[in-house]
Order: C-alpha cells, then structure tokens, then sequence
C-alpha cells in the first residue's frame, strides 16, 4: 500500500497552484498533483519536483510546461545580456589603452559584434587581436580586418 502523500493542495510554488490530488505515481512511490498555472494552465508534478526550496540541487517545478519554457528562455538572454555587457566593458577598457595607437577611427567603431548589428553598422572594434596577432577592426560575420587585406594591423 502507497503511504498516504502529504496533502498539498492550496500551496504555491512560483507560478502553481496546487489544486488536487491525482491517481499517478512516481517509481519510487510518491504522488503526482494536479497544479494550476498562474497563465491558466493546469500541469501534472510529482510531489518530489514541488519545493521552495530553491537551493537544493533537484530539479523544481515553479510553472506549466509553457510558462517553464518562457522562463529558460528568460533566464538565457538575461544571461546573454549580463555577456555582452561585459565584453562591452572589456572593450571599452582594451581600446583605452590603446589611444594613440591605433587610428581614431577606430576608436569611434562600435565596441562589439553586437553593438555594431544594434547600430546598423558593419564594422567594430574590440581592442584584441586576432588570431593571428593583427591588432584591427573586425567585419560582423567577417572577422578581422587585417587579415582580410582591409587595412594593416596597428602592430
Ligand atoms: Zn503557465
Ligand atoms: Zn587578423
């Protein structure tokens, strides 16, 4: 005989609502719950997969199948963000250093690959050589300038 789970319904986790028990099972016993979405949604969670414990290492369930995608996909580009922000700083802190050195030009490019598509323009300047050790713009999609024969590298 399966113990008799916990009674769960009416807690929250993030964005469900636990509304009712259901018949299903997990291998090693424990019951699934019927659990409202904030969106609307209704989700099958094993009682395992319901905390707030947000620190443990298990995987959690905090919303639907749809809402739970949107999250990830959240979660990356705020990854992504935070990225680029930093490779903007690096830049910006690479071609300070670099004042005087390099045409002015270059200095006025955008900073990344990013920055230039955000721009409309096709050429940046990160202030780190290539591959090859050129010291150049770069081409979105293109890669450096230097090796493309554009323009000779600034060392
Ligand atoms: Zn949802
Ligand atoms: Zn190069």
């Amino acid at each position: 005989m399966p113990s008799k789970p916990r009674n769960r319904i009416g807690e929250n986790y993030g964005r469900l609502t636990v509304i009712r028990a259901s018949e299903r099972r997990t291998k090693s016993g424990n019951a699934y719950w019927w659990c409202l979405c904030s969106c609307g949604q209704k989700r099958e969670v094993a009682g395992d997969k319901l905390s707030t414990n947000t620190m443990r290492k298990k995987p959690v369930v905090t919303a639907c199948l749809v809402c739970s995608r949107e999250l990830q996909i959240e979660g990356v580009c705020a990854k992504n963000d935070r990225e680029e922000r930093q490779r903007r700083e690096q830049a910006k802190r690479q071609r300070a250093n670099l004042m005087g050195k390099v045409p002015e030009t270059w200095l006025k490019l955008p900073l990344t690959d990013a920055h230039a598509r955000e721009l409309g323009q096709v050429l940046f300047f990160r202030g780190t050589c290539c591959l090859r050790g050129h010291l150049a713009p770069y081409r979105i999609n293109g890669g450096c300038l230097a090796c493309a024969g554009q323009t000779p590298s600034a060392q």
